[in-house]
């Protein structure tokens, strides 16, 4: 691994990892990925790297980087493969545009990050912007609606998240780029037929319970517990819900790469708990999320 670590720091617009130990590592391999710096020219693959998008299923990302890739206008010979060699997670990239699944909830996030930071820091990119991007219940929005996080906050309303580390609890904060959230706000605004807002994410550790939903497997609280502590959360500014936010902002945010989370709502919570919109419905809302961020991408790029 290069000793110069001149690409650590922050203010040069590199990856800033605070992990003393990596220094004295010979090699580091991604596990979850299959890639390491032993045995892929890391800087030569992911180096031009400026944007990456990161979100639920391998497949919505393979088909998100298809679809950049046409976007773009990039080769027919460049058509986006998947270079994680292994099913845990995929990985796709199109230009400058990296497109990543991190499976489904915080434990899979914070796995997915740690090897893709790591990724970003070893192949030398700068100044790269991430999002998150996926699908949310929706809290006194109509379902379709695109939320642009301002911070991601925990089950009580916190913008922290806090992990448990040698037994330890520490908290990282979760609030994001906020010049990202206006610039979003500026691109949506331009987007015929797409209602987008700026709100607070409440990131859940589950889908059921964790969410105040009545219809799980387990329910000890009522109706009227759920709609008080559902207005709880409007009331401190949470737009909408779902499950790997807090991880996302709080990584993004200790590497000093700006972050960006961007939502589509299926539902709302203060109407309802099951998600029962058709499927082609459903299918062409989780493309809004995806309109948007090809659109900021291209504007980036000083495309049309
Ligand atoms: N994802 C979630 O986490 N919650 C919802 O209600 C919908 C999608």
């Amino acid at each position: 691994m290069d000793s110069d670590r001149q690409h650590c720091d922050t203010s040069n617009g590199y990856v800033h990892l605070q992990n003393p130990h990596l220094k004295s590592m010979t090699s580091d391999f991604l596990y979850h990925f299959n890639l390491g710096t032993a045995t892929h020219d890391l800087p030569a693959m992911f180096g031009d790297v400026k944007f990456v998008v990161v979100g639920g299923s391998a497949t919505r990302m393979g088909k998100f980087a298809r679809y950049i890739h046409q976007e773009l206008g990039l080769p027919e010979s460049e058509e986006p493969q998947d270079l994680a060699d292994t099913d845990r997670y995929g990985m796709f990239k199109a230009g400058p545009v990296l497109s990543v699944s991190h499976g489904m909830g915080m434990p899979s996030m914070s796995i997915m990050l740690n090897e893709l930071l790591k990724l970003l820091y070893h192949a030398r990119c700068s100044n790269v912007v991430m999002f998150r991007m996926g699908t949310s219940g929706g809290l006194g929005l109509e379902p379709g609606t695109v939320v642009i996080s301002k911070a991601a906050v925990d089950a009580c309303f916190r913008p922290k998240y806090t992990q448990i580390v040698l037994g330890q609890e520490i908290s990282r904060p979760t609030e994001l780029d906020q010049g990202l959230v206006d610039e979003l706000l500026h691109v949506a605004a331009q987007e015929e037929g797409l209602t987008t807002v700026a709100g607070n994410t409440m990131c859940a550790n589950g889908f059921y319970e964790e969410q105040g939903r009545l219809d799980g497997a387990f329910c000890d609280y009522t109706e009227q517990d759920k709609l008080q502590y559902l207005q709880k959360g409007r009331d401190a500014g949470v737009r909408n819900i779902e499950m790997e936010s807090l991880c996302f902002a709080a990584l993004c945010k200790n590497a000093g790469v700006k972050a960006g989370v961007v939502c589509v709502t299926l539902v709302d919570r203060l109407r309802g708990d099951q998600v029962t919109t058709p499927h082609d419905t459903l299918k062409e809302w989780e493309l809004r999320p995806q309109k948007l961020l090809a659109k900021f991408i291209r504007s980036r790029l000083g495309m049309k």
